[in-house]
């Protein structure tokens, strides 16, 4: 059995008159993650960190911020194109683990829905998708509520020819 490990970091700033979208769901909240994507941080970081495990590039490359066609593209549509990336370069995903950095909102209530939907765009079992969430004790932008950043790992497996 082969095994590779990724990972995948992301930012976005916090903006008035957007949605709150973190690993594929719509959180509750006055303002939302900016970007020519619908912003969601969560799921640029799982995807980094699969193309990471495969050595498969990363996300910019995949879906360059100045192409218009993938203005607000979701972030499940990113998780299943890095999927895809990863299948057909005959590995599987074996587990997924994020943490979130936010001081703002409570994402404690949001984890299990985080994990069905990551676990839903990649196709393996929600058991295999960890989600944490951390404030950063009002320290930096984050902080200060001006960003969100998401951590992320991916383990992935192929058997030996
Ligand atoms: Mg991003």
């Amino acid at each position: 059995m082969n095994l590779r490990v990724g990972v995948g970091y992301d930012l976005h700033r916090l903006a008035e008159g957007r949605p709150l979208m973190l690993g594929g769901v719509a959180v509750p909240a006055e303002r939302g993650l900016a970007g020519h994507s619908d912003g969601d941080a969560v799921a640029h970081a799982v995807a980094d960190a699969l193309l990471g495990a495969a050595a498969a590039g990363d996300v910019g490359a995949m879906f360059p911020p100045d192409d218009p066609r993938y203005a607000g593209i979701a972030g499940v549509d990113i998780l299943a194109a890095a999927r895809a990336a990863i299948e057909g370069r005959r590995w599987r995903i074996v587990n997924i683990d994020v943490t979130i950095v936010a001081e703002w909102p409570k994402l404690g209530p949001h984890r299990d829905a985080m994990r069905e939907a990551i676990a839903g765009a990649l196709g393996i079992a929600v058991d295999a998708v960890g989600v944490k969430a951390k404030t950063n004790e009002g320290l930096d932008a984050i902080g200060r509520g001006e960003a969100i950043a998401a951590h992320a790992v991916a383990l992935i497996a192929r058997e030996e020819a």
